[in-house]
């Protein structure tokens, strides 16, 4: 999974609850691939154009859907402009994306790591 190597530098202080230097940090999106899973009601919130091009199903079964990575960034998330992180999709983004909220354990690790660490439940191998 995603190690300090491939993640951003650590953010120091506490974000602002409310998400305004969501942007500007965008650790908890640097993480490594089969991060973000989906469910049906998030392929039902996506739509098939965003599953078509942020998604991937598995060959494998159990045939999980997961968020495409770019290496160790979501491929979801807008690398277009140096230091800004917006996410592509972010009022369609997955359950598990909505799990890390500002401040949340899930973020402070994130933060602190410079990318996602191993807080949260739905992470899986990057072999699944
Ligand atoms: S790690 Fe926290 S502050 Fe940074 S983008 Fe994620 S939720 Fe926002
Ligand atoms: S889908 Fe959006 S919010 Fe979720 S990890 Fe990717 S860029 Fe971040």
């Amino acid at each position: 999974m995603a190690d300090r190597a491939v993640g951003l530098s650590p953010v120091a202080g506490a974000p602002d609850p409310e998400g305004g230097d969501c942007v500007d940090c965008g650790r908890c999106c640097h993480h490594g691939p089969h991060t973000v899973h989906l469910l049906e009601p998030d392929e039902l919130r996506m739509g098939p154009t965003r599953l078509a091009e942020f998604t991937e199903l598995q060959a494998a079964p159990p045939h999980f859907r997961f968020i495409v990575n770019q290496g160790h960034v979501c491929g979801a998330l807008d690398t277009s402009e140096k230091g800004k992180y917006p996410c592509k999709i972010y009022a369609h983004r997955p359950e598990d994306c909505r799990i890390v909220e500002p401040g949340s354990p899930a973020c402070l690790e994130a933060r602190a790591l410079g990318h996602l660490g191993s807080s949260l439940g739905f992470k899986r191998s990057d072999s699944a």
